[in-house]
């Protein structure tokens, strides 16, 4: 997810902690604490994004790919972090008050630091993109196919009772300026249909209004059910328009073999989805994208957006589209070209650890090899040039299985 996100995450989870703890057999006020827990609590919600002062952004594409949602990415070093923070925490609040926090303190900050770090791995396996949470004892990638990177319902649900529980100026303006952002963006980019912005202003407004009419226990629990609800739904409309596209496939080509199909909502729209198919028939492997609707009978897919990003280099798709299924894009090659590049190129081997619907284009001695998710056809961040033949292998390749282990042979 994106880090304004994860930064949310990390204040809801500050402050339904102490309420919690407020609430406990030992009721205990977390107040004095104040903003050392938030700032530490929003720092532990985004610790693992770290890894991009190492995997770079601007520098090569094929580091950012392995090491981006790399190692940082793991529960082990998730819970690793989450430690080196407390033990920083308590050394700042140990200078600042000239005592170390109380044991109570103390446990209720790691509790709460380790919740943050933890829920960086959760919201990040929601997307299409993945997580290898399970490191080193699964290497292979996770995928929750049900958020979109960006999803401003998950900030209309929870920002309003942010604002009614901050107790200092600065937070309630910075916190409002997150939700009229998040609101003014919504508004403006095509990703949003015009009824998803609609939807959104009136339930910003509603969440402002719950906010302010419940207490500060109830507010904190609906906003927790609201972000719960949102990745819910959003969870069951993928879900659902994943099934329509299984049925369509099998109804048009009842020979090809499903290995994946890669689901996306639009951003704030559970109705409109993106999807993605990886399909091998006999020798021939091929790739198709889709707009699918979770309920055509309200919305065809046809009405729906698609983002430009996706499959934007694929010829278009000769499938008959139907009411919940509208095809878009296709490319197929044979798969025996794929094998032997990950077989003889060792840079292609790695950039497979982390593509999971692969796209290539040979000329000469190089391979045009890139990610349907994010282009493929060479202007896609995970789109690089990798020789045809190489044994010599990048630097520090990670262990990740690649996704499509499943068409590289042994
Ligand atoms: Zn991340």
């Amino acid at each position: 997810m994106d880090n304004v996100t994860h930064s949310v995450a990390g204040l809801l989870l500050a402050e339904s902690m102490a309420r919690l703890r407020a609430r406990g057999p030992n009721p205990e006020s977390s107040a004095h604490l104040g903003a050392t827990a938030a700032i530490a609590s929003i720092v532990a919600a985004n610790l693992p994004d770290a890894d991009l002062f190492y995997s770079g952004i601007g520098g090569s594409r094929l580091r950012y790919m392995l090491h981006h949602r790399g190692y940082t990415h793991t529960v082990v070093i998730a819970v690793l972090g989450a430690v080196v923070l407390w033990a920083l925490v308590s050394l700042f609040l140990r200078w600042r008050r000239r005592a170390w926090p109380g044991r109570s303190d103390s446990r209720w900050l790691l509790a709460l630091l380790l919740a943050g770090t933890l829920s960086h791995l959760v919201l990040d396996w929601t997307n299409s993109y993945g997580v290898h949470p399970f490191w080193p004892f699964d290497d292979r990638w996770r995928y929750g196919d049900a958020v979109f990177i960006v999803e401003p319902w998950l900030w209309i649900v929870a920002v309003p009772a942010l604002v009614a529980a901050s107790t200092t100026h600065i937070a309630r303006v910075l916190l409002s300026l997150v939700l009229l952002a998040g609101l003014g963006v919504a508004w403006r980019v095509n990703a949003v249909s015009t009824g998803a912005a609609i939807a959104l202003t009136v339930g910003a407004a509603l969440s402002v209004a719950l906010a302010r009419v419940l207490r500060a226990d109830g507010r904190i629990v609906a906003a927790i059910a609201g972000w719960v609800a949102v990745t819910l739904i959003m969870a069951a409309g993928s879900a659902t328009a994943r099934t329509a596209v299984l049925r369509t496939i099998h109804e048009l080509d009842p020979a090809a073999e499903v290995l994946d199909v890669v689901m996306s909502p639009m951003p704030a729209n559970a109705v409109c989805m993106s999807a993605i198919t990886v399909e091998r028939s006999g020798p021939t492997y091929r790739v198709t994208t889709a707009r699918v609707s979770s309920v055509p009978s309200f919305a065809a897919a046809a009405r729906c957006g698609q983002r430009a990003s996706v499959g934007s280099s694929l010829g278009p798709s000769t499938r008959r589209s139907t009411a919940a299924v509208q095809w878009g894009g296709e490319w197929a090659a044979p798969s025996a070209e794929l094998e032997a590049l990950a077989r003889e190129s060792c840079p292609a081997l790695a950039a497979m650890r982390f593509i999971r619907v692969p796209m290539w284009t040979a000329a000469g001695d190089s391979v045009l090899l890139g990610d349907v998710r994010y282009g493929g056809g060479g202007g896609g961040f995970a789109d690089v040039h990798v020789p045809r033949r190489s044994a010599g292998c990048p630097p520090a390749v990670p262990p990740w299985v690649p996704p499509r282990a499943d068409l590289l042979g042994s």
